[in-house]
């Protein structure tokens, strides 16, 4: 079994505490690594070295950071095989999916933000007499923290923008998927970055996080992960006026409009609700359907969901692979439970699959679907975080739009119509960042990207990522 180390001034290091946590397969249950505990002393290294690093970094010119980034890029493409199989031993998913969502969005993270940054432009404002412009400096030590459902992918998509604007990084994964960006550090060192500007701490988010954040040499923190955890990073750096972009949980509203492209609606709704084994911040877990086609639509749905196979993440027939950990799949059966205590009926799923071992271990659940819950039940607000979506029939837009508005989570929406008209109202009505119509999932690296309400605070991608990691300076020139 391999034990990981930090990455500290392009060197793996070993944790200050001598002390190490079992990296654990969820799809066998089996220790596949063992990972630093890392502590405050390890953060102080690591964060020294990124200032020492960032001084010079910040003088590189944009050319020669982009260069880096697709470097990386390059490098992530040629180990896409050994990245895909990793992130699937990590997180439980299948291999197919992160072969064909994971991987590849990393790498077009770092190539996008490699391209974005050398198109950049400032502003100039002009004034009687004078002229104002503005520059773009980078902000220092940036501190990135990541979940475990889209380890490399949401890695990326800090880092790449976080280096690309002359900033040093300090990176902590979560503990739980620690791997590919172990890989990562390898490529930083393999493409010839500079000692210090990519720096990787493991461990606990409690304890390696909370003094990452606290850390009076972290100018920003960049944060992706649970709107509880979110609360308590946001405590901890605002007395300290840290910069900070929390893109946090969701409760996504699928709305089916009787005039859908009924095939499709029914196909969407199904990938939102189930990819990634319903792990994905974006995933609609509430699926809000038009009452004149309701029955015919959950029909349809339960018919397509129960073709979805569970299992071997390796096997190209799976849709859905383990949860992140068997404490994970406690919580979400814990819903289940709830659920029925609320009145609700599943209509299918709500049990681990059978599985021949070694995946008899592993953290499994079936795709569920929930029907006969109120729209305020605790199931049907709460972020689960699993596969399981919950069904509720409305009459008119108006109604539509209460039940999708009635969550204290705003990260996104999706709805299915044909009627283009309804499609720009009931867009714009949506309280969330993001809102799909008749379709899911599909992203433009350029647009922002975050929620409203309890999903977070700041946006993120394109120009927004730019802006984040550097500060704006106005210099005005009397003519
Ligand atoms: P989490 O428990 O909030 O953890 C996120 C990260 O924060 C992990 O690296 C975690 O480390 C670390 N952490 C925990 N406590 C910390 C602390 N006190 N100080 C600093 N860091 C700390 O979230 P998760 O369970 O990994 O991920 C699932 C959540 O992420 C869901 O709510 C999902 O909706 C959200 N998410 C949001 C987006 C988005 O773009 N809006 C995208 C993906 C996921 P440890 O794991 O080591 O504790």
């Amino acid at each position: 079994m391999t034990s990981k180390a930090n990455f500290i001034s392009n060197a793996f290091v070993p944790p200050a505490s001598g002390v190490y946590l079992d990296d654990i397969a969820p799809a066998t249950g089996e220790c596949i690594a063992k990972i630093p505990r890392s502590n405050a002393a390890d953060v102080d290294h690591a964060v020294a070295a990124a200032r020492k690093a960032s001084a010079s970094w910040a003088r590189t010119t944009v050319a020669e950071r982009a260069d880096l980034c697709d470097a990386v890029a390059s490098r992530i493409a040629a180990r896409a095989d050994e990245l895909a199989q990793l992130e699937s031993l990590d997180t439980g998913k299948p291999v197919k999916l992160a072969a064909t969502l994971d991987i590849p969005r990393a790498v077009a993270n770092f190539r996008f933000f490699a391209g974005a940054a050398r198109h950049t432009s400032t502003a100039a404002h002009e004034m009687d007499g004078a002229l104002n412009y503005t520059l773009r400096r980078p902000l220092g030590v940036v501190a990135l923290i990541t979940p475990w459902n889209l380890p490399l992918y949401l890695l990326s998509w800090k880092a790449a923008p976080a280096l690309v604007m002359g900033n040093a990084v300090v990176a902590k994964p979560s503990e739980l998927t620690p791997l590919t960006a172990s890989v990562l550090a390898e490529i930083f060192k393999e493409v010839g970055a500079p000692a210090g500007v990519f720096n990787l701490v493991h461990g606990f988010g409690a304890e390696a996080g909370q003094a990452l954040i606290e850390h009076r040499d972290v100018a920003a923190v960049s944060f992706t992960g649970g709107t509880a955890t979110g609360a308590r990073v946001a405590h901890a750096a605002a007395p300290l006026f840290k910069k900070l972009s929390l893109e946090l949980g969701g409760k996504n509203a699928t709305l089916i409009f009787a005039d859908c492209d009924f095939d499709a609606a029914v196909e969407g709704a199904a990938r939102a609700a189930f990819l990634n084994q319903g792990q994905i911040c974006l995933c609609g877990s509430r699926i809000l359907i038009d009452r004149s086609i309701y029955d015919r639509f959950v029909e349809a749905l339960v018919v397509r969901v129960r073709a979805m196979r569970v299992g071997d993440p390796r096997s190209p027939e799976t849709t859905l692979g383990a949860l992140v950990s068997a404490a994970h799949r406690d919580k979400v059966e814990g819903y289940l439970t709830l659920a029925k205590s609320e009145g609700g009926t599943i209509l299918c799923g709500g049990k681990r699959p059978s599985l021949a071992p070694p995946f008899d271990r592993g953290a499994f659940l079936e795709p569920t679907i929930i029907a006969g819950l109120s729209t305020k039940s605790r199931t049907a607000t709460q972020e689960i975080f699993g596969p399981v979506a919950t069904v509720h029939p409305f009459e008119g837009e108006t109604e539509a739009l209460e039940i999708a508005n009635g969550v204290r989570y705003g990260l996104s929406a999706s709805l299915w119509t044909r009627d283009l008209s309804r499609a720009h109202r009931v867009a714009a009505a949506l309280e969330t960042g993001t809102v799909w119509v008749n379709t899911w999932l599909l992203r433009d690296l350029r647009v922002p990207f975050g929620g409203v309400k309890d999903s977070g605070v700041g946006r993120e991608g394109g120009v927004h990522s730019l802006e984040f990691f550097s500060e704006s300076k106005n210099v005005c020139v009397k003519v």
